[in-house]
């Protein structure tokens, strides 16, 4: 039996290396960055007006007010895409439009609401921020600019930046396929009707979700009996995949034959059980280039294990640089008195309540239950050898959703 923390880096050290593909921008949220992107432009590309108004020498209107305004000349009208062709002199203004490229000659912009238009000229009626009203060519970018690097999640502000710099089919990570098994001969489908002495299969589906919110692809091998030849055929069946992870069998019953397999496929052990409740039964090895878990069936066991000691992993793999857990430190929210010589993760909720982060453990905390797991948008983490835990006191809680 090992830390968890131990268990974790044999895992990571052992991780398979992800294929890279170019997909198309809209194909890409969701998806790993696999390369750095530098800009090949400034950005904005040229100087640039933000606001409607008038392009004008700031010298010219300096001491403009109501009372005594700036006449000008305007010399041309620029919508945004178009570009100015004459030069603003002294005594000229060019009408421009948000967006549209400043004249040359011009090194201001007064908004069109601080002037008017009288006898066929323009009344420039303050020079109030009018020297600061351009955006500067490459004030946001300059040409290369690392601005993206590898291992970014791709998500709306990544999209509008790889949009922007013209990376029309950035590099990519393919997702990293993750087959799921499980095993237990009083396993169902949820399609099939109850049999006696049968449940359906949870986990596969609790899985499912857990790896796909890894960025994982998952691959439901369904389930199959407590039987070493059908497990093996199985597994078999889809070679190759960087990740398997089966449930049930991973203890000592009579019918648990997840050790056997690792013993007959000659798969070297990386670790048998970790120091964590629930799910301490769990076994990994690093079967050819794969890695497979084997995880408790219970289905408590099953999705905390599987989101303390594979989540990072399966992060990791899909090239993600942020693959840790988001952790926080919270107020427990109650009285915690259940004591435990193991260290635990519990189901729990955390909110913020006047600025402070709190976390409520949720009931039906039983191996085999699945309740809570409904509500439950954290795990919060109760010591070994806890004594009971006031309410209001500090501790960590790993947030699965935020
Ligand atoms: P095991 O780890 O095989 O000893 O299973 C522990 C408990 O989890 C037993 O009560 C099983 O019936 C239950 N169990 C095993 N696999 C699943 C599954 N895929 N879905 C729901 N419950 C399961
Ligand atoms: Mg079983």
């Amino acid at each position: 039996m090992i830390l968890l923390e131990d268990a974790l880096n044999l895992l990571l050290d052992h991780i398979p290396s992800c294929n890279t593909l170019r997909l198309p921008l809209e194909k890409c949220v969701g998806r790993v960055l696999a390369e750095d992107i530098t800009s090949t432009m400034d950005f904005p590309p040229f100087n640039r007006s933000p606001l409607d108004g008038y392009a004008v020498q700031i010298a010219d209107i300096i001491h403009s007010s109501p009372e005594h305004p700036t006449r000008l000349t305007q010399i041309e009208a620029v919508p945004a895409g178009s570009v100015p062709c004459k030069i603003v002199s002294s005594g000229q203004a060019t009408r421009i439009m948000t967006g549209a490229k400043i004249p040359e000659g011009a090194d201001a912009v007064v908004r069109l609401e601080d002037t008017s238009f009288v006898n066929g000229q323009i009344e420039i009626l303050t020079a109030d921020k009018a020297a600061t009203n351009i955006c500067s060519q490459g004030e946001e970018i300059s040409i290369n600019e690392k601005v993206l690097t590898k291992g970014t999640l791709l998500e709306e502000g990544a999209l509008g930046l790889l949009a922007m710099l013209g990376c029309h089919n950035p590099l990519v990570f393919d997702k990293p396929k993750v087959g799921i098994l499980a095993t237990g001969s009083e396993l169902l489908s949820p399609s099939d009707a109850m049999e006696p002495g049968k449940i359906r299969d949870s986990n596969s589906y609790m899985l499912l979700a857990q790896v796909l919110k890894a960025g994982g692809d998952p691959i439901l091998l369904g389930h199959v009996k407590d039987d070493l030849s059908s497990i093996i055929n199985k597994l078999s069946a889809q070679p190759d995949l960087p990740v398997y992870i089966t449930t049930g069998g991973a203890s000592v019953g009579d019918y648990d034959f997840m050790e056997r397999l690792f013993h007959e496929l000659k798969i070297p052990i990386l670790f048998k059980g970790v120091a964590i409740k629930p799910g301490m039964p769990v076994l990994a090895g690093v079967w050819n280039h794969s890695l497979l878990i084997a995880l408790s069936g219970n289905p408590a066991a099953s999705s905390v294990s599987f989101e303390v000691l594979a989540s990072p992993v399966i992060r990791k793999i899909s090239g993600l640089s942020q693959w840790k857990y988001k952790k926080s430190t919270v107020k427990l929210c109650g009285v915690f008195k259940k004591s435990s010589p193991t260290r635990r993760f519990i189901w729990a909720h955390w909110f913020i309540k006047e600025g402070t982060v709190f976390a409520e453990p949720l009931s039906y905390q039983g191996n085999g239950m699945l309740k809570s797991a409904l509500k439950s948008n954290a795990l919060l983490e109760i010591p070994a050898h806890n004594l009971p835990i006031e309410d209001g006191a500090e501790l960590e809680a790993i947030l699965l959703h935020l």
